[in-house]
């Protein structure tokens, strides 16, 4: 059961050693780790080729339907140590490169972070991949090549600073070039009529070029390809001005065209509204959808037949111009009629929301639309026409609206299926932003709640967990994660629970030699390792953590011989570039650290690390090693989050509001298992109404005011005591997000978590539970919902 492959160490270190010799062309004695890396990573590639030509040859003769998943983003992270888990290869790569010397961790993480998203919606496309993989159905995730992914951060003298990303400065191993498939992707110019037809003529072109990675599932059975698109130029260099000598503005049209996939917009959850994003958005939904025309087209020869064999996935409304770019392609290319084109698209895109925040919400001009995409704002005009006439809507419930094209509403027009990603989410969505819609289009919105893998999350993070949980309910869980149920059973063996907390408290060993070498900070492993890392949003309110730290600080000063329960509060997390509050956040979180690291009274009691640069390999360091899990967003706000999930596969506990995929986590976990504190959406609703909110919380509450006071008078700020007034003053007066009004409970339900936290074998207990009920919360079991009842895709076994 251990590996697929059957490949004894010999042939496995032949392997790696001609992949050193001839691919690299390096002797042993000089050979960097870099070197091994990729002779390694080279290895391991091989070995999925084979179960990736098989799943498309498969693909082929079952003439079964093809998902396409089209994200802006996919958060992939690190992939060699991913691949040769899933291969059940770890061992046996440890075996070599030990036998020559070298760590395997030291060459694992060698790798760069491929970071080609924000945060959580790319980390789901990311799962995604690798759940339709393990489940065997035949699927592409369509992305950008982005050159520089996400910004790496860092801090000086507390403040985030951005740096490029570069994670293709080195060559990618993974990667298969595909000169061959190429498309043009046209931008601007006008729409003429030729023979009563409409005819695009462009004035702008690129060439989207495909860069493909198999992505391979548990125990390499099936692999699936990721194909990435990069922007090369149609011309590639103006000669006529080179040899004018203008040899700067000769390079121009590369350099234009390569700026379509050169950077990630770093916005999570705000809509930027620019030209780039918009052509960057065409950009991949265009060479896409030409690039699955094409393999339909190759197999079959009536598009009427399309939405039987292919199921398209816009994760969220960046390739939401995947409706009229279809119905373009059928109509102009060709030769459909208006009403064939139009069904043949919407049976064959689906969409998902990820968020009811109003400001994420994407709305293009329809002046910068239709300069950049003329021939589709014609398209999108006539979709929405229709849309009105046959629902007999009101205006506000078109598509276009004050001269703006609200791409939520095109997305869910054009789609079959149009779903949230939590109960809770999408209940709201029914109810607030697509009211409307959904009395329009009955029964279009579904739930599909999300999930993570764990493979990554689990199996590969934590070792440590996995071998207890092998030895207790046998192996194969990391497929069928329903079976961490049966750990209930085994709930009041106490050797069990211990050896649950001797994991726990190894990854934290772990980590606390990590900070110690990586950050200079000394950690007790035996102090509670509270956790908050997601990106700075004000909605999930890492200002409502740093309060009850400050808060907690201050009641141990006061009285340093309390029965304190010693705690580490790990933060991680980016601020968007331009997001002013995140950053002042940001700085004020190290601020906090500075001064309460520094504190000979508090000591070992209160620790505060923040390192800089969270990322997936960040991720997979911190969860396994964290006993709280912070999921504090103001109820209504987060749409599901999946951070939630992989922590409470790990073994932390959550203290966390109703909010998002918590209240399932709650409901699956048991309550008694669960720090539940704060407001629910509809009680945050009505609090909105009360004049004043954050007044009157704070007025009422002593801690609040008190920490209040140290921030204003520069406790945290020594020299500047003016730095947070902006902060405090929006805590007083504005607090758009509640933290004021959540602020009691919070605290409340911390000092619970404390008394909780003084009983390790209880706490052992509740963390059995919570590894227990986390089964639903996989990736495979959000992906078979979507099989079943958004696509109607099958595995292929
Ligand atoms: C899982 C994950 C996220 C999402 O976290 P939330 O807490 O759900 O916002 C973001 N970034 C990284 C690197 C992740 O691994």
């Amino acid at each position: 059961m251990n590996s697929m492959i059957d490949l004894s160490a010999e042939a496995l270190r032949v392997r790696v050693t001609q992949h050193l010799t001839y691919t690299l062309g390096k002797d042993k004695p000089h050979a960097s780790l870099h070197d091994w890396r990729m002779a390694v990573s080279y290895s391991v590639r091989d070995l999925i080729i084979e179960p990736w030509f098989a799943a498309t040859r498969k693909t082929y003769e079952a003439q079964g339907k093809r998902v396409y998943y089209l994200s802006m983003e996919f958060l992939i992270g690190r992939i060699l140590a991913d691949a040769m888990m899933n291969l059940g290869l770890l061992e046996a790569v440890k075996d070599v490169l030990d036998s020559e010397g070298v760590s395997i961790a030291d060459v694992v993480e060698d790798e760069p972070d491929a970071a080609l998203g924000n945060g959580g919606l790319g980390r789901l496309a990311a799962c995604f991949l690798e759940s339709m993989s393990t489940l065997q159905c035949p699927a592409y995730g369509y992305g950008i090549r982005y050159e520089h992914g996400l910004f790496r951060q860092k801090f000086e003298n507390g403040r985030q600073v951005e740096l490029p990303e570069d994670w293709l400065n080195q060559p990618h191993p993974w990667e298969f070039e595909r000169p061959e498939a190429r498309y043009t992707i046209r931008f601007k110019g006008h729409v003429g009529i030729v023979d009563g037809r409409p005819v695009w003529h462009p004035s702008e072109t690129v060439f989207a070029r495909a860069y493909d990675m198999p992505v391979v599932g548990w125990q390499g059975k099936w692999a699936n390809t990721l194909r990435l698109w990069g922007a090369h130029p149609t011309e590639l260099f103006d000669l006529e001005r080179f040899n004018s000598g203008d040899h700067t503005a000769a390079a121009e049209p590369e350099a234009l065209a390569r700026t379509l996939s050169r950077v990630l917009y770093p916005e999570d959850t705000t809509d930027s509204g620019k030209e780039l994003r918009l052509k960057q958005e065409y950009f991949l939904t265009s060479a896409a959808l030409q690039d699955i025309l094409r393999r339909f087209l190759s197999e079959y020869d009536d598009l009427a037949l399309l939405p039987e064999k292919i199921a398209i996935q816009m994760n969220d409304t960046h390739p939401a111009l995947a409706g009229p770019e279809l119905m373009r392609l059928l109509i102009d290319d060709h030769g459909l009629d208006w009403d064939l084109a139009k069904r043949i698209a919407a049976g064959c895109l689906n969409y998902t929301n990820h968020t009811l925040l109003p400001e994420a919400l994407e709305k293009w001009s329809t002046w910068l639309m239709g300069r950049v995409l003329p021939r589709h704002m014609q398209i999108i005009e006539r979709i929405d026409q229709e849309h009105q006439s046959v629902t007999q809507c009101t205006a506000d419930l078109g598509i276009v609206r004050h001269d703006q094209v609200e791409m939520g509403t095109l997305a869910f027009v054009m789609a079959s299926h149009v779903n949230g990603v939590s109960a809770l989410h999408t209940q709201l969505m029914k109810e607030t932003v697509f009211a409307g819609l959904n009395r329009l289009y009955p029964a279009r919105i579904v739930n599909q709640t999300n999930g993570v893998t764990p493979r990554r999350w689990l199996r590969l993070s934590n070792p440590a967990l996995s071998s207890v949980l092998t030895q207790t309910i046998g192996p194969g869980w990391e497929d069928d994660l329903g079976r961490l149920a049966d750990l209930g059973k085994h709930e009041t063996d106490r050797d069990l629970r211990d050896r649950i907390g001797v994991a726990k408290r190894q990854n934290k060993v772990a980590l606390s030699n990590w900070a110690s070498d990586q950050l200079g900070i000394s950690l007790d492993p035996d102090a509670m390792f509270d956790v908050q890392i997601k990106r700075m949003h004000e909605y999930k309110r890492q200002l409502l953590n740093v309060f009850e730290t400050i808060a907690r600080w201050s009641a141990i000063r006061a009285n340093p011989q309390g029965d304190w329960t010693p705690r580490v509060k790990i933060f991680g997390g980016k601020a968007a570039p331009g997001y002013f509050v995140a950053k002042e956040i940001v700085h004020f979180i190290n601020d906090v650290a500075n001064t309460i690291n520094n504190d000979p009274v508090t000591g070992d009691l209160l620790k505060v690390v923040y390192p800089a640069n969270y990322n997936v390999s960040m991720a997979q360091r911190l969860i396994p090693a964290a006993d709280l899990s912070e999921q504090i967003s103001t109820a209504g706000k987060e749409a599901s989050g999946t951070g939630n999930m992989k922590f409470t596969m790990n073994g932390a506990l959550t203290i966390g509001t109703l909010d998002g995929a918590n209240v399932e986590i709650r409901e699956h976990v048991g309550a008694e298992n669960f720090f539940l504190f704060g407001m629910t959406a509809s009680e945050v609703q009505d609090r909105y109404q009360v004049d004043a909110h954050a007044r009157q919380a704070i007025l009422s509450s002593q801690p609040l005011q008190d920490i209040l006071q140290m921030v204003v008078e520069g406790r945290f700020s020594p020299g500047d005591a003016d730095r947070y007034n902006g902060l405090v003053n929006s805590t007083w007066n504005h607090d758009p997000f509640l933290v004021a009004s959540d602020f009691d409970s919070y605290l409340a339900c911390q000092a619970e978590v404390d008394r909780a936290y003084a009983d390790p074998d209880h706490w052992n207990r509740l963390a059995l539970r919570n590894i227990a009920g986390s089964g639903f919360f996989s990736s495979d079991r959000t992906i078979r919902g979507y099989m079943a009842d958004i696509w109607g895709a099958e595995s292929l076994p």
